[in-house]
C-alpha cells in the first residue's frame, strides 16, 4: 500500500513536470503561421517602400514644422489626408495649444579678434527658444566652463557681464552616443539659467555633437522667472575648439554676438491620429507614435519624420496582409516633442478624461537608422514574455528587449495610466553627427533602413495584439 502511494506520488510528479514542461514550451513554441506573418511584414515593407514615400514628402515639400509654424500646420493637415486616403477606420484631430518661436534667420553671426587682429568668424545657431541680444549685437569678454558648478565656483566676480562659455565635448569613449548626449545636455538646457544668475549678459555652448564638423546644433533650452533671460546659442565643434584654443592665449579677447529670436502667442496645433478597430477587444487600444513637429533647420527626416512614417506604416503593413487585429490600433503623430511636449501631455489627458483602456505603447523616436531592439518599461514578468518572441525576429534587425525606454510623447500615458511603454531602439553610432541641425535631410535616409523600422513595429505590435502583454 505504502509502495502504491509512493508509486502515485512519483506518477503525479512526472505529470507536473511533465505539463508544465509544456506549458513552458506552448509559451515559447514557435507558431509557423505567426513567422509567416512576421515575414511577411518585413517582405511587404522592404518591396513597397510605403514609409520611404511618405517620409520624402514630408521631408522635401513640408520640410520644417516647428511648433505653430506653417509647415506644422501643413504636416497635420497632409498626415491625416494620408491615413484618410489609407481608409483607416477613424482619422481625427486632437487639438491641443503649443508654443510659438520663430529663428531671427536674418541674424546668426559671431566672430572674434584674435590676437594678431584677424575678424575668426564662428558657427552660431540660436538654441530654440533663446531671446534676442540687442539689434546692433553684443561684445564682451568670455569665461570658459565645462560644468554649472564650475558657473557657481566662479560667482558674480568671474560671470557679470561676460559671455559663459559651455565647452564639454562628448565622450568618444561611450559606445551608447545617447550616455554622451545626456552627460552634456546641461550645457544647452540649463546654460542660459546658471549663467544668468550670476550676471552674464549671454552664453554659448559647444554643439551637442559626436561630429568634428562645424556645423551647429538647436535644441530646447529653458529660462527661469526668477533670473534674466539672456540669449543663448550653440557654437559648432570646429569653432568652439577654435575660441577655446585663442582663450588660452588671450584670457581678453572679446566676443561678438548676434543672433536671437521671438515669442509668439501660444498656437493652435493638433496631435493627428488614425485607428484601425479592434474586431474582438475594441477598447483595448495599442499606441505606435513618432513625433510631428521638428526643429527649424533641416527637414526633420531622421527627428522624428522616420518615427511619423513607421507608426503609419506599421498600420499599413496589416492592411496589406488584411490582418484585423482584435485590439484597436492607433497610429498617433504626437505634436510639440521638441519644445514643450503639449501633445503627448494632451494624449495622456484625453486618454484619463475619456477612461480609455490604453495597454501598450511604442514610441519610434531614434531615427530612421537600423533597428537594434526595444527597450521596455513594464513588469518583469511581461519582460520575460516579450523575450520569448525574439524568435520571430532576424538577429539583424530586433535582438533583444531591454529593460527601460519608453519615448517623451508616451511617457505621460505610462506615469498617468501605467500603460507599460516601448522605444524602439536603433542603430545610434551616426544619429548625433547631424541631431537638431541642418543635415537632418531625407538624402541621409537609407530606405531599406527605414523599412525594417516600420516591420518592426507592425511585428511587435502584431504579437502584442495576439497574445497580450
Ligand atoms: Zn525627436
Amino acid at each position: 500500500m505504502k509502495n502504491l502511494n509512493i508509486m502515485f506520488y512519483f506518477l503525479f510528479v512526472c505529470f507536473f513536470v511533465i505539463s508544465c514542461n509544456q506549458n513552458n514550451e506552448k509559451k515559447v513554441k514557435y507558431d509557423q503561421t505567426v513567422g509567416q506573418t512576421i515575414n511577411t511584414f518585413y517582405g511587404d515593407a522592404l518591396e513597397f517602400k510605403e514609409s520611404y514615400n511618405l517620409l520624402r514628402v514630408l521631408s522635401k515639400d513640408i520640410g520644417q514644422r516647428l511648433s505653430g509654424s506653417e509647415g506644422a500646420k501643413k504636416a497635420v493637415l497632409w498626415t491625416k489626408k494620408i491615413m484618410e486616403d489609407y481608409g483607416f477606420d477613424s482619422v481625427y484631430l486632437q487639438p491641443v495649444m503649443v508654443p510659438h518661436w520663430e529663428r531671427d534667420k536674418t541674424r546668426q553671426e559671431a566672430y572674434f579678434l584674435n590676437s594678431n587682429g584677424q575678424k575668426i568668424s564662428l558657427s552660431i545657431l540660436a538654441a530654440g527658444g533663446s531671446v534676442s541680444t540687442p539689434k546692433e549685437g553684443l561684445v564682451a569678454n568670455v569665461v570658459e566652463v565645462k560644468s554649472l558648478e564650475e558657473v557657481d565656483q566662479l560667482g558674480e566676480g568671474g560671470v557679470k557681464g561676460n559671455v559663459v562659455f559651455y565647452n564639454k565635448a562628448f565622450n568618444p569613449r561611450f559606445i551608447n552616443q545617447g550616455n554622451s548626449y545626456g552627460s552634456t545636455g546641461f550645457q544647452r538646457r540649463s546654460g542660459a539659467i546658471k549663467a544668468a544668475e550670476y550676471g552674464a549678459v549671454a552664453s554659448v555652448f559647444r554643439s551637442l555633437s559626436s561630429s568634428d564638423d562645424d556645423v551647429p546644433h538647436t535644441g530646447s533650452m529653458s529660462y527661469k522667472d526668477a533670473v534674466d533671460s539672456i540669449p543663448h546659442a550653440g557654437l559648432g565643434v570646429v569653432s568652439a575648439k577654435k575660441l577655446s584654443a585663442e582663450l588660452k592665449i588671450d584670457k581678453n579677447l572679446k566676443l561678438f554676438l548676434n543672433f536671437g529670436g521671438k515669442w509668439y502667442p501660444d498656437a493652435l496645433s493638433h496631435n493627428v491620429i488614425g485607428e484601425i478597430k479592434g474586431s474582438e477587444f475594441p477598447d483595448e487600444i495599442i499606441t505606435v507614435g513618432g513625433h510631428l513637429d521638428s526643429w527649424d533647420v533641416g527637414e526633420g527626416a531622421h527627428d522624428d519624420g522616420a518615427g511619423c512614417v513607421h507608426s503609419i506604416g506599421a498600420l499599413r503593413l496589416f492592411q496589406k496582409q488584411n490582418i484585423k487585429p482584435k485590439r484597436t490600433l492607433r497610429a498617433v503623430m504626437f505634436m510639440n516633442e521638441e519644445n514643450g511636449l503639449k501633445g503627448g501631455q494632451e494624449y495622456a489627458l484625453q486618454a484619463v478624461e475619456l477612461k480609455e483602456n490604453h495597454i501598450a505603447a511604442i514610441e519610434s523616436d531614434a531615427s530612421a537608422y537600423v533597428p537594434r531592439g526595444f527597450g521596455f518599461s513594464g513588469s518583469d514578468e511581461q519582460l520575460e514574455k516579450l523575450r520569448g518572441w525574439l524568435q520571430y525576429f532576424d538577429k539583424n534587425t530586433i535582438s533583444y528587449f531591454s529593460k527601460g525606454g519608453g519615448g517623451a510623447d508616451i511617457g505621460p500615458l505610462h506615469r498617468s495610466l501605467g500603460t507599460p511603454m516601448f522605444g524602439l531602439n536603433i542603430d545610434g553610432q551616426k544619429y548625433f553627427e547631424m541631431h537638431h541641425t541642418e543635415k537632418d535631410v531625407f538624402e541621409l535616409i537609407n530606405e531599406r533602413e527605414l523599412e525594417l523600422g516600420t516591420a518592426s513595429l507592425a511585428s511587435l505590435i502584431f504579437l502584442i495584439d495576439k497574445y497580450g502583454l
